[in-house]
């Protein structure tokens, strides 16, 4: 399955603005983009002027790094929001946010989306009972996800298992900590979904 394997940090960089790719590293001061504000690159002070195209793609790109999608999948998704009824651009983000990798990280099983998505390629997860190690497969409404008996016992998900309980998952979520389990309550409303995005951006760049 295919994914970016490059540096992270560059990619918030790029973006200007916190991705959270790395886990606690970003809460830390080694976050790189606290230390070096400016895009990655030898032009990275220049100031450029950004064409209303330059914008749009900015939107779609810093989108597609935060949820960690390629670009084809991710217009797989879009083409799906098209289809769905409502407001395209809200669709996509929905369906963004119900890719089980996001899932987890919402639920506080992964201290990031990549890590997220590690941990469910690694089979650690079930969806209504059954080893599901699909990140980008899609809840549902009632949907029960659970860290596998097994894995449970792992250092990393007791480590978890302690700091879950501080963390607020999103209204559409509800979390069991001790038991290690969450379930999707309901689809989330844009307003549950706190990534910086202009997504109807997106729908102008796609609709050129
Ligand atoms: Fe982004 Fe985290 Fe790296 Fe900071 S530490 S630049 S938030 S991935």
């Amino acid at each position: 399955m295919a994914r970016y394997t490059g540096p992270v940090c560059r990619l918030c960089r790029r973006e200007g603005i916190k991705l959270y790719l790395k886990g606690d590293r970003c809460y830390s001061e080694k976050c790189a983009i606290d230390r070096r504000s400016y895009p990655p690159g030898q032009k990275g002070f220049a100031r450029k002027k950004i064409t209303e195209y330059g914008l749009q793609l900015r939107e779609k790109q810093r989108a597609r790094r935060i949820y960690g999608v390629l670009e084809r999948q991710f217009r797989r998704y879009f083409e799906m929001a098209e289809r769905q009824k409502g407001v395209t651009g809200e669709n996509l983000l929905r369906l963004l946010e119900r890719r089980l990798d996001n899932v987890v990280y919402r639920l506080g099983f992964a201290r990031s989306r990549p890590e997220a998505r590690q941990l469910v390629r690694h089979g650690h997860f079930t969806v209504n009972g059954r080893r599901v190690n699909i990140p980008s497969y899609l809840v549902r409404v009632g949907d029960e996800i659970a860290v596998s008996e097994k894995s449970r016992e792992i250092p990393l998900f007791k480590e978890i298992a302690e700091t879950i309980a501080q963390k607020t998952p999103p209204p559409w979520l509800e979390v069991d900590a001790e038991r290690m389990r969450g379930r999707v309550a309901g689809i989330p409303a844009r307003e549950d979904i706190d990534v910086p995005i202009q997504e109807h951006l997106i729908v102008e760049l796609y609709s050129r």
